[in-house]
């Protein structure tokens, strides 16, 4: 658990008094009212600063007894705790749930019969409650801030406190005024209510609004760690999904898995191919009949190693220790849901892995469902942010774990379990680069999307470009080397890093963050990770390919008289090929014509010739392979690798 003043980070907390015995009666109070002998992780830290009095901010994953923290200092202190929570049903449960603790809690709200509120009302004249649920519209009312006041309310605690952000999805407009009803419940003259505020879900951006919004002041900050170490982490571009897929599950084999897809069509398919392939694979989505999803789910509960191949309808509420893997099929809604649906996996704390596959066509799919769907303009914005931020998980160039747990606000280095750590992916130099990006956000004052920054950096001098007056930047076409694709990775990678973030107080305008300035202008180094695909890779394991990659990347930076040795081994003769190797070399050359010719660049450019008879004669049908071909540095493997692999792998006796 971190904790931090909010506004203060440095400062010592002064106010903080703890009264001795403190824990000792919390602990005590725990089994007395709730049964429970022990704190779960973070409840005590956060209890101790409710019971010294101090405003709270506490920011827990679900499940982690968040309640408690404002529910116990209620019994423990003289006076009335006011809740807000803006769902009825919840509210219920919570006070049936203390009532049957025989704990006095009662709710104010407009499903309550008017005898019920009415007795409630008494009841509360009477200061017979410790607690008391009120619904956000109700206290809005006058009437219900002079009765609170009556009651003695000296604590206001607020459930869900992001629904006072704007940009979430829980918006709650009455939750904007919760300061001012605090203020007015106490009654002015000095006087305040104690804030209890807790939630589960909060990024940076969305804390800042509800501390600025909730809180007179600085108020303690805890965050309870989000992190799952015993999870693996890894992306991968999608290729062959399904032998991606199947690899996983082979190792794998025999144990329990989840395999999320996005349609039930995908479902289907992917769910029938695996049962055919002998895998015990159920699927699972809203489409099926009731009986036979309760009939799946309880295969994949009680029986061993069954993989359920299902789209989000699956999950909520699956408490299965033993998941052993989580696979992302296609690319998940966001990096919110993409950690509760990883999250499934390993509860019983062993290791576990989660597999995202990520492709260029479900975010182009996915910009075109926000672009042409029926949401308002702001709930695109949002919706388009949140893409970005799955999409800079997806091409981080640092630890992933690091990067989602930056998602939550959480800060962490490198976790020494994903793939990015275990150096799975290539990385290239990307100083140049991102000093060209960073200059793009900067020339426009951070208020252009990745899609116009790429297209003003190639020089594409699009109607919007040209509208901003844009090509008329130095920054125009200084970026030709990459393809809009290239650039938005490049950004999305910047965004993972931190190098650019979205403003706290408009998050569709990108500020360079102090790091990102190093970059720009004290040319700090900067890895960037290298856009490469995995196909198939029939002829050697995936491990080593990659493994092959990086060694291809790092002699780049050899010594010229190492890379020398390696030329001599390649011939670069026309004349000695087979007929077949001909053929394909001739094949070769023409689809790097066809490249040059859309490109408008002479065919050299791409490749010389003696790269393309090196191609012919070694026949690579990887990447990894391909990279082992002199004169396919990282940038070209990445740029043009997939277009030649496809001829290569198409000619005949390819095997
Ligand atoms: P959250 O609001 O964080 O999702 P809740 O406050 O609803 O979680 O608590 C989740 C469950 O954990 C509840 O059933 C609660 O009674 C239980 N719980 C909370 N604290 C403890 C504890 N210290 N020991 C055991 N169970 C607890
Ligand atoms: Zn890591």
């Amino acid at each position: 658990m971190q904790s931090s003043d909010a506004r203060t980070p440095a400062a010592p907390s002064t106010e903080k008094i703890e009264a001795p015995g403190r824990s000792g009666e919390a602990r005590d109070a725990l089994k007395r009212f709730f049964g429970f002998d022990d704190f779960r992780p973070g409840q005590r830290e956060v209890l101790d600063a409710a019971l010294a009095g101090e405003n709270i901010l506490a920011v827990m994953p679900t499940g982690s007894g968040k309640s408690l923290c404002y529910q116990l200092p209620a019994l423990m202190r003289p006076g009335l705790t006011i809740v807000v929570s803006p769902l009825i049903a919840l509210m219920r449960d919570q006070v049936q749930q203390l009532r049957e603790r025989g704990i006095a809690a009662a709710a104010l709200n407009s499903v309550n019969s008017s005898a019920d509120n009415a007795e409630i009302e008494a009841g509360l004249r009477q200061r017979r409650y410790r607690l008391v649920y009120v619904a956000p519209e109700r206290l809005a009312r006058a009437d219900t801030r002079a009765l609170l006041r009556e009651a003695g309310a000296n604590v206001l605690a607020i459930d869900e406190a992001h629904c006072v952000s704007q940009w979430g999805h829980d918006f709650r407009p009455e939750y904007a005024d919760l300061s001012t009803v605090a203020r007015s419940i106490a009654g002015g003259e000095g006087g305040a209510l104690q804030l209890i505020a807790v939630t589960a879900t909060a990024d940076p951006p969305t804390r800042a609004e509800i501390i600025a919004k909730l809180f007179p002041s600085a108020p303690r900050v805890f965050i309870r760690s989000f992190d799952r170490p015993n999870i693996h982490l890894a992306m991968r571009r999608k290729a062959n999904v399904l032998s991606q897929i199947a690899t996983e599950i082979d190792r794998h084999r025999g144990e329990a898995g989840i395999v999320y897809c996005a349609s039930r069509k995908g479902v289907e398919k992917l769910s029938e191919t695996l049962r055919a392939a002998g895998v015990p694979a159920l699927p699972y989505h809203a489409g099926l009949a009731p009986d036979i999803r309760s009939a799946h789910q309880d295969e994949f509960l009680h029986r061993e190693g069954v993989v359920i191949v299902a789209t989000i309808a699956f999950g909520m509420g699956i408490d299965k220790p033993n998941v052993r893997f989580v696979c992302h099929a296609d690319l998940p809604q966001s990096v919110e849901a993409y950690y509760q649906e990883i999250g499934r996996a390993g509860r019983d704390g062993r290791p576990a892995d989660a597999l995202l596959l990520f492709g260029e066509a479900d975010v182009r799919l996915r910009e075109r469902q926000i672009a042409e769907g029926e949401a308002a303009p702001e709930r695109k914005r949002l919706e388009r942010r949140k893409l970005n931020a799955l999409l800079a998980l997806c091409e981080t160039p640092r630890c992933r774990r690091r990067t989602l747990l930056a998602a939550f606000g959480e800060e962490s280095g490198p976790c020494g379990n994903c793939d990015i750590c275990e150096g799975r992916w290539p990385f290239y130099n990307g100083a140049l680069a991102a000093k060209k990006a960073l200059s793009a956000i900067h020339r426009t004052s951070g208020r252009f999307f990745y899609g116009h920054l790429a297209n003003l950096l190639i020089g594409n001098a699009t109607a919007a470009i040209v509208r901003h007056g844009h090509e008329l930047l130095p920054t125009f076409g200084v970026g030709k080397e990459f393809t809009p694709a290239e650039w938005r990775s490049v950004f999305r990678q910047l965004q993972a890093a931190e190098l650019i973030e979205q403003a706290a107080d408009d998050r569709d305008r990108w500020i360079i963050t102090p790091a990102g300035r190093d970059v720009l202008t004290g040319g700090a180094a900067l890895e960037l990770r290298a856009e490469i695909g995995l196909p198939s890779g029939r002829r050697m394991g995936v491990t080593q390919a990659l493994q092959r990659i990086e060694a291809v990347a790092t002699e780049e930076d050899a010594p010229v008289g190492e890379r020398e040795t390696r030329r001599e081994r390649l011939p670069d003769k026309a004349a000695d090929l087979t007929a077949m190797q001909a053929r394909l070399f001739s094949a070769l050359k023409a689809r790097r014509l066809e490249i040059a010719r859309a490109q408008k660049q002479p065919p050299f450019v791409i490749f010389h010739d003696s790269v393309l008879i090196a191609m012919a004669r070694a026949r690579p049908l990887s990447l990894g392979d391909l990279a082992l071909v002199h004169g396919v540095g990282p940038a070209k493997l990445q740029r043009y690798g997939a277009a030649f692999l496809d001829v290569l792998a198409g000619h005949e006796g390819a095997n």
